[in-house]
């Protein structure tokens, strides 16, 4: 009999981050090993609860979210992510332009299958966070990537950006706050990049699902809030800013020049209807979340928890000798660089694995995220500090080992 194969459409589809070294770490704790796992941006894995409040106004209308909703999302929770555009002074958006998603995740996919045709081409950032890579992919697409300059605070590079675009080439992603390297960009970087989609009728794909995440009185600009004459497309959730991440609840903001796009509208439209609407009860809490007190800002404040692991994870990381890593100004995430002299690594996820086996600690492989190099890993600092502590001088001992091979 012939075997069950999987779709052709999935060969170019990679998802590391939960990727064949998490299973393995999976059956090593099924055999009763204790993991320390800096793999996964899950905050409420490490007692980050979600605020009250959320939860209280979803257990509070539950009776009432049994039905399909409007595809778009409920009015309420749509009325309340429009205020939040405005609040971030993007201009012209209606209630039209938003849609509700079971996750930025999910609006990513739909977002891309509603564009590309086969052979359209999409810019990327290296490292990205790979579901981006993947949605192309599996919409037909091919994720050129540009590279994000670890010299300049991992600032996207303009010239490589220019350098990809072919007449294939439909969009550009920019992910700010930045997974995985904590990146934010500045006011006139993000204009520079508006230009090169003018100057090219490219469409913005903007993900900012940690916007509210920012360390050292780092300011965020919606990069939709400084044109009005591209497309934009800006993707927001409750996962990180409200560590509610199981609830899958997401957003997209359309917005800019919609006149053009009207029939790619049509088919975000369809796609969002074919999927009948996002989880009722979870929208509940979306204008809850959205407006008023913001317990966010109290974990990345100078003592907040999240603040002061970022502070203790980059200092330990960079005590190793070999070890360098940007200070990241936002988000949840750091991504040191091993020194290819003193770690020649041949095969990232044989090393990240090797760590696993050896020290029980589970991070993430630089290629994982689409990195060209096999120098680089991602570390979550969500975990309290004493596992942070613990994990990383595990990660010391392996690094001293691997030294002396
Ligand atoms: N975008 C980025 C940059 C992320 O880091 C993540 C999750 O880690 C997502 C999107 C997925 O978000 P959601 O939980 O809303 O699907």
């Amino acid at each position: 009999m012939q075997p069950i194969t999987k779709s052709s459409k999935l060969a170019n589809v990679c998802y590391d981050i939960r990727g064949p070294v998490l299973d393995r770490a999976r059956e090593m704790e099924e055999e009763g090993h204790h993991i320390i796992k800096l793999n996964i941006g899950n905050p409420a894995s490490f007692g980050f609860e979600a605020p009250e409040e959320i939860l209280q106004d979803v257990i509070r209308n539950l009776s009432a979210a049994s039905g399909y909703c409007d595809s778009k999302g409920l009015f309420a929770a749509r009325k309340a992510i429009m205020h939040y555009t405005q609040e971030k002074h993007i201009p012209n958006v209606q209630m039209d332009d938003i849609y509700i998603g079971n996750g930025v995740s999910e609006l990513i996919m739909l977002a891309m299958q509603a564009l590309l045709e086969n052979n359209d081409e999409v810019l990327i950032p290296a490292p990205d966070y790979p579901l981006w890579t993947a949605a192309v992919s599996l919409a037909g697409g091919t994720a050129r990537h540009y590279i994000c300059d670890e010299q300049s605070d991992w600032f996207p590079d303009l010239d490589d950006i220019r350098a990809k675009i072919t007449p294939h080439t439909r969009a550009i992603v920019i992910i700010n706050p930045n997974n995985p390297t904590g990146a934010l960009y500045p006011v006139d970087l993000l204009l520079e990049i508006i230009e090169i989609a003018r100057q090219y009728h490219l469409i913005i794909y903007a993900d900012e699902i940690y916007d509210k995440i920012l360390y050292d009185q780092a300011i965020h600009t919606s990069i939709a809030s400084l044109a009005d004459d591209i497309l934009f497309v800006t993707f927001n959730g409750l996962s990180k800013n409200y560590r509610a991440a199981g609830f899958r609840s997401g957003w997209i903001v359309v917005s800019g020049d919609k006149q053009r796009a009207q029939d790619y509208i049509a088919g975000l439209n369809m796609l969002a209807s074919m999927r009948l609407c996002a989880n009722v009860p979870a929208q509940f809490g979306i204008q809850t979340a959205l407006g008023g007190y913001q317990s966010i800002y109290d974990l990345t404040l100078p003592t907040g928890r999240l603040k002061r692991q970022r502070d203790l994870a980059w200092q330990l990381l960079t005590d190793i000798p070999g070890v360098s890593c940007f200070r990241p100004q936002s988000a949840l995430y750091l991504f040191p660089r091993l020194d290819p002299k003193i770690y020649p690594i041949q095969d990232d996820e044989k090393f990240v694995l090797d760590m696993l086996l050896e020290e029980k600690v589970l991070v993430v492989q630089g290629t994982g995220f689409n990195w060209p190099c096999q120098d680089h890993f991602r570390v979550v600092f969500l975990p309290n500090s004493d596992d942070l502590a613990e994990a990383i001088g595990r990660v010391a001992h392996f690094l001293e080992r691997y030294r002396k091979r």
